[in-house]
């Protein structure tokens, strides 16, 4: 045993909270959870021959044992005849090239919209990846009408959110997304019985039907282990950016320009103003990209900070903008999430279905 070492494979990487350690496997997108004790063994002395790594620890010996086992059966890690210099804990940040990489935009019914102003301004400061939620119902003719605007060439990914309409049957849905290969996901809120369509794990066309109703923006923010995004764009991201609002803007009902469509500042409208300058004349608007997990109360002592999506509006704190995400209830001390059952009550809002969220990440 002697020349043989413990390796984490290096899309392995362990992340320490207060209570235990999370190892993210960026490439096959699982969390998996070790002690502290372990985590910083593995993180201090992946040097090591296993002989001394052993001898060094021989107080944590049969637990080091017991997790060294854990992790090559489940393909996390693997014993090699050269050590690791170090394990790679910073992976240089996914950056996007475009000044506005992703945008919400809100509809209701008691707003006008013009998709076509709203679209042409979000192509012009480079946004590829639009989500569209509709707070009520759209006709066949809209949605039609408005995915003629949006060409691949332009648009990568959409997702549209929408509420149940009788009249619009299935296949209505299915031929829009053979049409149109940039939708990634239709989701039909309101319906008379939840049901999947068409999901494709991690890819395009996906159709979901829930019961579940969502006619305001207060369905935003809800944090649970299914939106978890455990892959490289995010991890490295959460690193330095807003896992939710780096390089997003908001367009919410009334055309009001915005962080996400549920915050309170207005930089501007999309039907009044020059959508860039807007954005850039606002100060306040780039600064909150740069608020980011290790910043936060909670989150900072959190496994979870590298790979779960922030939410700024919706705070335990209101008036602490640095406080964790309200609809969270996972407690880093204790590593315990509240009784899901209770969340709706506890926290007084439209639960969105958990595989919706995991297609709509
Ligand atoms: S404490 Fe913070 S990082 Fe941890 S799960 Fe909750 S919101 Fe995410």
């Amino acid at each position: 045993m002697g020349d043989n070492y413990f390796n984490l494979h290096p899309h392995c990487i362990p992340v320490r909270g207060y209570k235990r350690s999370s190892i993210c496997d960026l490439q096959r997108e699982e969390i998996y959870y070790i002690p502290n004790e372990i985590a910083d063994i593995l993180m201090a002395d992946n040097d090591l021959p296993l002989e001394l790594l052993f001898e060094k620890h021989s107080d944590h010996k049969d637990l080091l044992d017991e997790h060294i086992h854990y992790l090559i059966e489940r393909g996390l890690g693997s014993i090699i005849l050269n050590p690791v210099t170090s394990l790679n804990l910073t992976i240089p940040v996914t950056e996007s090239t475009s000044y506005i990489d992703n945008a919400i935009i809100d509809i209701d019914d008691e707003h006008e919209v013009s998709f076509d102003i709203i679209f042409r301004a979000l192509s012009r400061v480079g946004c590829r990846n639009l989500q569209l939620r509709f707070f009520r119902k759209s006709s066949i003719e809209e949605l039609s009408a408005m995915m003629e605007l949006l060409k691949p060439s332009l648009f990568k990914s959409i997702e549209i959110i929408v509420e149940y309409a009788r009249s619009t049957r299935d296949n209505f849905f299915e031929f829009l997304t053979d049409k149109h290969p940039n939708i990634k996901s239709v989701f039909i809120h309101s319906s008379p019985a939840t049901r999947i369509l068409r999901a494709f794990d991690g890819a395009m066309g996906n159709i979901l039907f829930t019961e579940q109703v969502i006619k305001s923006n207060a369905c935003c923010g809800i944090i649970d282990p299914f939106t978890f995004a455990v892959n490289v764009k995010t991890f490295t991201e959460a690193q330095q950016f807003n896992t939710c609002l780096n390089r997003k803007v908001g367009i919410d009902t009334n055309g009001d320009i915005k962080n996400c469509p549920s915050s309170a500042i207005v930089y501007g409208n999309i039907y009044r103003d020059n959508l860039e300058q807007a954005l850039k004349n606002a100060p306040g608007f780039e600064a909150m990209w740069h608020l980011k997990k290790d910043d936060f109360k909670a989150c900072r002592d959190c496994e979870h900070r590298y790979v779960c999506i922030d939410c700024r509006v919706f705070l335990a704190d209101p008036n602490d903008k640095l406080s964790k995400p309200l609809k969270c209830s996972y407690d880093p001390y204790s590593a315990q999430w509240e009784h899901e059952a209770g969340a709706d009550e506890m926290f007084g809002y439209d639960t969105i279905e958990p595989f919706y969220q995991t297609i709509a990440r």
